[in-house]
């Protein structure tokens, strides 16, 4: 039976009937699996009516309680893991371990949060003025949104939710149309660990959703992670109308492998960092950057790993990669392959000829959305396919003379998400990680992603805002301060002063 995915406002699925809903898909067979309703503005007003109201006693509920929530929430998730996993195989396509994987990443930012009472510790000063006490303090905004993106269904809205919620705010998901249920599932793994209704809601749909957060008047700030024009127009939409907007976008990562690297872990590494989750990650290599002379070598090695590889349904556990999210996306990275070679690229590896294996035995593999990984050689920067971001499984090889010419094409991106340099020059390594101007450097780690008590995010057209995602970062973005001076009265105290006050 086709499922039926409905919204999740003050601690349960509403009532009604949506007036628009949207087709969700099974990538590895093509066919659609069920409807998820869109949320209508005013949905999306139950939704936050609901989360202002809960943030009200939230607020204040004492930091030990709220810990003890997310302590609880952390043992429901890792315990449904593999749940949540085939629900995201199911809709999104990646394979079973990338999905526990993401989930482990994001159970990775409810560990941190468990560690609020420490992490949301203001400051005190005894005596800035005698007998003058002065602290700070960071409380919650009231209710914040987060809009998420299709890559991640688990791990995005969970570098958001948990620091949020954590720091006594409510929460209004809008995560993708595209893979849905993982939400609603993390939804009622909330109301099980204890967390009270209405703190934590899920809003289906598209843009009318999203407009309908972005201009509420109680919804204080939005998190948001998705493409850059989208990321643009959310940061411009929110700001415009008061709130605090932080808001990830796309991004083109380069991996630039020097002369003295060791080739056969750069191989490896470009292997599994282009075309894992069949290079729908935001911090999937894109363009590898051969300096010379490793070009022959490298893209050589490469095309032996690549044979290799298992491409089958997500939910065969011999599989490596998965199909790719919807059919239009298959067929708009399959056509960089054609651009780019009429734009004056060679295609050394051609993903539509690697065969699609595993399933159960009659399943319908044929209609999945199905891209093998596949190598562009020989591209150069005016290539649509090295300009775009393509957000699949099509590896771009640059060759480039020196280390200059490499730093100089890094830096000359759009983009300032990830990056990585490949050497055992320690010295190289050490200029790179200075040199680069995006937000997230690897050596000889080809997906840099931080942990969650580092703060994740880009530079440039990568992150609208200032403030990047999870870590101490995070705390910051989801509250505010305040700054108190204090003077209790001692009986020697005595007079009118209408003098500024300064130290004395
Ligand atoms: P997307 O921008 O199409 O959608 C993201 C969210 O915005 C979804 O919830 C979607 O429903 C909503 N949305 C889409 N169109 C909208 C519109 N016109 N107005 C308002 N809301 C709209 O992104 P996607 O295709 O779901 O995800 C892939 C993109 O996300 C890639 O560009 C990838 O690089 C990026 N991404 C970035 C990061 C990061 O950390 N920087 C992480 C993951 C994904």
């Amino acid at each position: 039976m086709a499922k039926h995915v409905t919204h999740w406002i003050g601690g349960k699925p509403p009532a009604g009937t949506a007036q628009r809903q949207g087709d969700i898909y099974d990538p590895a067979t093509g066919q659609v699996t069920g409807v998820v309703d869109f949320a209508s503005s005013s949905d999306v007003d139950d939704a936050v009516a609901a989360a202002k109201l809960a943030a009200q006693s939230w607020g204040r509920v004492s930091l030990a309680k709220r810990a003890t929530v997310l302590f609880a929430f952390r043992e429901l998730v890792k315990s449904h893991t593999k749940e949540i996993a085939a629900l995201i195989t199911s809709e999104h396509g990646k394979v079973a371990a990338d999905a526990a994987g993401e989930v482990a990443r994001g159970l990775e930012v409810v560990e941190f949060a468990c560690g609020i009472p420490h992490l949301q510790k203001g400051g005190f000063s005894e005596n800035v003025s005698t007998g003058v006490d002065s602290y700070s303090i960071r409380q919650p905004l009231g209710v914040v949104a987060g809009i998420t993106p299709f890559n991640f269904p688990a791990m995005v809205p969970m570098w958001m939710f948990p620091l949020a919620i954590a720091c006594g705010n409510s929460f209004v998901l809008k995560p993708s149309e595209k893979d849905p249920s993982a939400s609603i599932l993390l939804a009622q793994l909330w109301a099980e660990a204890g967390l009270p209704d209405g703190v934590f809601n899920v809003v289906h749909g598209d843009k009318v959703a999203v407009d309908a957060l972005l201009t509420h008047p109680d919804v204080a700030a939005a998190s948001f992670v998705g493409s850059t024009p989208i990321a643009r127009y959310v940061y411009e939409t929110g700001t415009r109308a008061g709130k605090r907007v932080q808001a990830l976008g796309g991004a083109k990562n380069h991996m630039v492998v020097l002369p003295d690297a060791d080739l056969d872990l750069a191989a490896d590494a470009a292997v599994s960092a282009g075309f894992g989750s069949a290079g729908e990650r935001c911090m999937a290599i894109s363009a590898l950057v051969a300096v010379d002379p490793v070009g022959d070598e490298l893209v050589a090695k490469i095309r032996e790993r690549v044979a290799k590889l298992a491409v089958g349904p997500g939910s065969d556990e011999r599989s490596e990669m998965g199909p790719l999210v919807t059919g239009p996306h298959r067929d708009k990275v399959a056509s960089y392959l054609d651009s780019g070679v009429r734009q004056g690229a060679s295609l050394a590896i051609d993903g539509r000829e690697h065969p699609v294996t595993g399933g159960a035995p009659g399943e319908p593999n044929a209609g999945g959305f199905w891209l093998g990984p596949s190598l562009l050689d020989h591209v150069t920067p005016d290539n649509a396919a090295y300009t775009d971001e393509i957000f699949g499984p099509v590896l771009s090889v640059v060759r480039v003379k020196s280390y200059a010419d490499a730093v100089d094409l890094v830096n000359g991106s759009p983009y300032g998400n990830g990056v990585a340099i490949f050497t055992n020059d320690g010295g190289a390594a050490r200029r790179f990680v200075s040199e680069a101007e995006i937000g997230m450097v690897g050596v000889n780690v080809p997906i840099p992603v931080p942990m969650a008590y580092y703060s994740f995010g880009g530079w440039k057209a990568s992150l609208f805002g200032d403030t990047h995602m999870h870590g101490t970062e995070g705390v910051h973005f989801y509250t505010r301060g305040k700054v108190v001076t204090s003077r209790w009265l001692d009986p020697s105290h005595g007079g009118v002063n209408l003098g500024f006050p300064v130290n004395s």
